[in-house]
């Protein structure tokens, strides 16, 4: 059984390879990081894997969230107040079993961050040359839910019949906290097992770290920074620059503790604070109000 399911991958290796391709050159950027209508929004993906899931005999549903609905997560993780999900819908695919044996999610998320600078091919073209597909979204995650996908349908093809249902889930909004997923788990769907098709480097990695992203406002005084300035308890100048220094330095100081402190086994780098981002200032010629 298995031998038919490798064949039937070795032969329609370029397939496999075409149907990534194809997923690329459907832009699907999350609007969290750019309002670019032409790369914007997971509809067209989602719909062209709609599609495909259809084609392959799999029941399909699209929807798109409602942030109201999942009102009542709020504080938890994955719930984002007000998050539009206009032309963002989440998939939802099965793959109905003869009975009586176990289910299993496969699931992935559609959304992908912003192209940035610096690259040798179009990011939206999911050229494959040399034995390499490029684009954003190739390994994060368009890559795994390809391989999904088509694992799914390697099985099928190779006559083979599950007894347990095969789920799919695809989901919107993942790069911006999770809460295409939070949707999908309170459809209700469920399954025995769940495998996330996240890139791993190949390896079966059974848990994650939380994620908290945090934002630090640093206060300072505007004053020429030609001039000499008071103390800053009389008036002068507080460069909010050189404040957020010092809290930089905690952070590395934090990390080292961390690093020793709070690991795990399964996961290859420990906890740390990591800065992402930094503004400061308002003028060349001025302190900075703040950081
Ligand atoms: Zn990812």
């Amino acid at each position: 059984m298995k031998d038919k399911v490798f064949q039937w991958i070795d032969e329609n290796k370029m397939d496999i390879a075409n149907f990534l391709s194809e997923g690329i050159k459907r832009p699907s950027v999350n609007p969290f990081f750019t309002d670019d209508v032409n790369i914007i929004k997971e509809k067209r993906y989602q719909e062209f894997l709609a599609e495909f899931l259809e084609e392959m005999g799999m029941e399909v549903t699209l929807w798109e969230p409602k942030a109201e609905e999942l009102s009542k997560y709020k504080g938890k993780a994955g719930y984002y107040e007000g998050r539009d999900f206009t032309d963002r819908p989440n998939l939802h695919a099965v793959l109905k079993g003869t009975g009586g044996g176990r289910s299993i999610l496969l699931t992935g998320h559609a959304d992908v961050v912003k192209a940035e600078e610096g690259w040798t091919e179009d990011p939206f073209g999911g050229e494959i040359k040399d034995g390499k597909i490029y684009g954003r979204g190739t390994v994060d995650m368009k890559g795994g839910i390809a391989a999904m996908i088509m694992a799914v349908k390697a099985i099928k093809e190779a006559g083979i019949k599950l007894k347990g249902d095969v789920l799919i889930g695809t989901v919107a909004d993942e790069e911006a906290g999770g809460m295409g997923t939070l949707a999908y788990v309170d459809k209700g769907y469920r399954a025995d097992a769940c495998i996330l098709t996240e890139p791993t480097n190949l390896n079966v990695q059974p848990l994650c770290r939380g994620i908290l992203w945090g934002k630090i406002k640093i206060k300072g005084r505007a004053g020429h920074i030609e001039m000499n300035q008071e103390d800053w308890r009389t008036g002068g100048a507080v460069d909010a620059i050189e404040k957020a220094k010092l809290y930089l330095d905690m952070f590395e100081y934090l990390n080292k503790e961390w690093s020793i402190s709070k690991t795990h086994p399964l996961l290859s780098i420990p906890c740390q604070v990591k800065i992402a981002q930094l503004n400061a200032g308002e003028y060349p010629t001025s302190y900075a109000s703040s950081a």
